[in-house]
């Protein structure tokens, strides 16, 4: 097949040489109204292109390779001295697979333990492309279905406004989890 970015021979999606030239991460924080911290690693026009990709079949592929390069190397080297749990945002009941999933898997370490279905957004509601007064409008009414009192990160793989992570960790003040900072993989702020 051909590297999607250079276009030359290679036996993966991404070419070893298009990932160390165009998709080295770099950690990087934005503090949102709320004072929730959201921590990523592209700013969305470098990875556009690979971010669209989630619409179709090798989404799938793309995702787990920017996860490789980002959240599994953040994992490796974040320490804590509790157990920390990993919520996926996008995730609502009718998607049975979701990109954000996948990129928590790679948060898994001695430390962070990923959890799936647990924060679950209850209308299937859409941010994409929408204004900020839809996206205030139209909650996502989330629901939390696992512990209180634990230390929790929240992932998305993009952050725009911020709504969807304010809302999630509004639910889960609800229980008394300690929301440590947002996770996502790149930062559409204009
Ligand atoms: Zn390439």
């Amino acid at each position: 097949m051909r590297c999607l970015l250079c276009q030359s021979w290679s036996l993966r999606y991404i070419c070893k040489t298009c990932e160390e030239l165009h998709l080295k991460p770099s950690l990087q924080k934005r503090v949102l109204p709320n004072g929730l911290e959201v921590y990523y690693f592209y700013k969305y026009k470098e990875i556009e292109e690979l971010i669209k990709s989630k619409y179709f079949f090798i989404g799938y592929f793309i995702y787990r390779t920017l996860a490789r390069l980002s959240f599994k190397e953040f994992s490796k080297s974040f320490l804590f001295d509790e157990k920390v749990y990993a919520f996926a945002c996008d995730a609502s009941i009718k998607n049975g697979y979701s990109n954000t999933s996948l990129l928590s898997r790679y948060l898994k370490s001695n430390t962070i333990k990923p959890l799936y279905n647990k924060l679950i957004s209850t209308t299937n509601i859409s941010y994409a492309g929408k204004t900020l007064d839809f996206r205030l409008r139209n909650p996502k009414q989330f629901e939390y279905k696992f512990k209180s009192n634990i230390n929790a990160i929240l992932v998305d793989d993009t952050v725009v406004s911020g709504t969807t992570l304010s809302q999630a960790e509004k639910e889960l003040a609800k229980y008394n989890v300690n929301v440590l900072f947002a996770i996502t993989l790149c930062d559409a702020k204009e």
